[in-house]
């Protein structure tokens, strides 16, 4: 059984609140750990959820909007002065580089570990050995990328009584079997599916980053475990989410329900509404598996059950 968790450390949109920091949610899997945005004020906001700086780490960034972007560099200036040596992933639209290496030579920042840079692209942007992290387009105001944690199946049960009644001896074969792969023992092939149950689903975890919904981001979230989606305004806004190319809490809703997703959580709040439980009750009417996130929110996402 892996862990997987999702942190929300900043819910709001462009402007921060008493309450809500800058857009910044993390992952953890099995030690790894993956920053989606990194808003001004993530790295405390990492701290006070318990999380290390020295883990296997990939940063992905959704676009390149200050609100999204500036808390890096400090965190990045954080872990050198703990002396990271582990390298860090970014996976970011292209031009995040050129700033950071130019704000880093200006400010005299030396990083005590490599930055592997993948710019964003559509398709697969990080490969781990069972998960990988595949990015679409978004439709914001710039260039932007929503992305999606997918685990690979996991083989089904193994069931050794019935590898014995076949006259299979434990050991080597055994975890050939297990793995998914046929053995022959004198001269007959042995299939896994004979004593494993069927391959069990891995999970997905989707995040949009500022976005409009579209019927491309319906398919790409499609069936996801847990969907944080851009949820600024109310439906009362609606044309503001329009000419600023966001989504309202409704709008979330309606694509989550589409995509067929198991539970929906809402982030990125204007600062206009210092209670939002009104945008909750506009996407709990469409999709009733939704909640609102908070700073300092923690969920797990367990495997499916059937
Ligand atoms: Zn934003």
């Amino acid at each position: 059984m892996v862990r997987l968790e999702v942190i929300f450390l900043g819910t709001s949109s462009a402007t921060p609140t008493r309450s809500r920091g800058l857009p910044s949610i993390v992952i953890r899997r099995n030690g790894e750990f993956f920053m989606l945005d990194c808003g001004e004020g993530a790295q405390r906001q990492l701290f006070r959820v318990g999380s290390g700086l020295n883990r296997e780490a990939v940063i992905l960034i959704t676009h390149l909007h200050g609100d999204h972007v500036t808390g890096l560099l400090g965190l990045l200036q954080t872990m050198s002065l703990a002396q990271r040596t582990r390298e860090v992933t970014i996976v970011a639209p292209s031009a995040l580089s050129r700033w950071l290496k130019t704000t880093a030579e200006i400010l005299h920042i030396g990083l005590t570990f490599q930055v592997r840079f993948n710019p964003s692209r559509a398709g697969t942007v990080y490969r781990g050995r069972d998960y990988r992290i595949r990015a679409a387009r978004a439709v914001h105001s710039v260039e932007a990328y929503s992305y999606l944690l997918e685990e690979f199946e996991r083989p089904g049960v193994f069931h050794p009584e019935r590898a014995k009644a076949l006259g299979i001896p434990e050991g080597r074969l055994w975890a050939r079997l297990q793995h998914g792969r046929k053995v022959t023992l004198n001269g007959r092939t042995v299939n896994p599916r004979e004593v494993t149950d069927p391959p069990r689903p891995g999970r997905r975890v989707g995040y949009s980053g500022d976005t409009r919904p579209s019927k491309s981001l319906t398919r790409f979230f499609s069936h996801c475990d847990l969907l944080v989606f851009d949820s600024t305004f109310s439906s009362k806004d609606e044309e503001k989410a329009l000419e600023r190319k966001h989504s309202t809490a409704r709008e979330a809703a309606l694509l989550a329900k589409e995509a067929r997703v198991r539970q929906l959580v809402l982030t990125h709040f204007s600062a206009r509404y210092r209670n939002v439980g009104r945008l909750l009750r506009e996407a709990r009417s469409v999709f009733p598996n939704t909640i609102a996130a908070r700073d300092g929110l923690k969920l797990e996402v367990p495997y499916q059950t059937s």
